[in-house]
């Protein structure tokens, strides 16, 4: 395995799904917002406070939205990172993602919980939308380049990042190798910039062995 540790995103690269607008119900203003911010259009902490405190999703919205995650899987992504996984790769899942409905995804994927980097919402004592964690990086522009590279400062061996966002290409300074994913949303300024682009997840087993 060239690359020891691989980095993934979730939304649009894991799962076929945005989790925000899933639990926008599929507002247009939401989904507009996001599709804003995954192509660089506006700067990501613009979009993450005001996106949720639009929806203000509850304990229980995020405990469904964790359920649909886990039926939500790309064509081939589980089967690649247990492929991977077998080869001795180390997997990190770095997202801005809410933290509490990832984990059951990261769990079916033998992804432990500290190699899962996401934001935690916080809720009352009734389960209703408090705030989300304002000192994670990654509700953050250049957030996920931050993550990677404190990962690597404790880790040895070759990276790789893959995913499908302007928030991930943010995170191509720290990785030897960034693979821009467009197998669920192409877009534009990853394909052009990403130093590999696939439209097949199993396409990456190529590149990281
Ligand atoms: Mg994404």
């Amino acid at each position: 395995m060239t690359y020891r540790l691989i980095f993934f995103d979730v939304d649009s690269t894991l799962v076929t799904i945005e989790g925000i607008d899933v639990l926008a119900n599929g507002d247009p203003e939401i989904a507009a917002l996001t599709d804003a911010a995954m192509n660089g259009r506006i700067p990501l902490d613009q979009v993450y406070a005001r996106r949720l405190d639009i929806i203000k999703p509850t304990s229980d919205d995020v405990e469904k939205l964790a359920a649909t995650y886990v039926h939500s899987l790309v064509d081939g992504a589980k089967e690649t990172i247990a492929t991977l996984q077998g080869a001795g790769a180390v997997i990190h899942l770095i997202t801005g993602g809410i933290e509490q409905a990832i984990l059951p995804l990261a769990k079916s994927l033998h992804v432990p919980e500290r190699n899962v980097h996401a934001v935690r919402l916080r809720f009352d004592a009734n389960g209703a939308y408090k705030d989300f964690d304002r000192r994670s990086f990654l509700a953050r522009p250049g957030g996920k380049e931050l993550v990677g590279r404190d990962i690597r400062a404790r880790s040895h061996g070759k990276a790789a990042f893959v995913g499908d966002g302007v928030s991930d290409l943010e995170a191509k300074a720290a990785v030897d190798l960034f693979i821009g994913f467009g197998g669920v949303v192409v877009r534009p300024r990853v394909k052009e910039n990403a130093h590999i682009f696939v439209t097949s997840f199993r396409d990456i087993l190529q590149h990281l062995s």
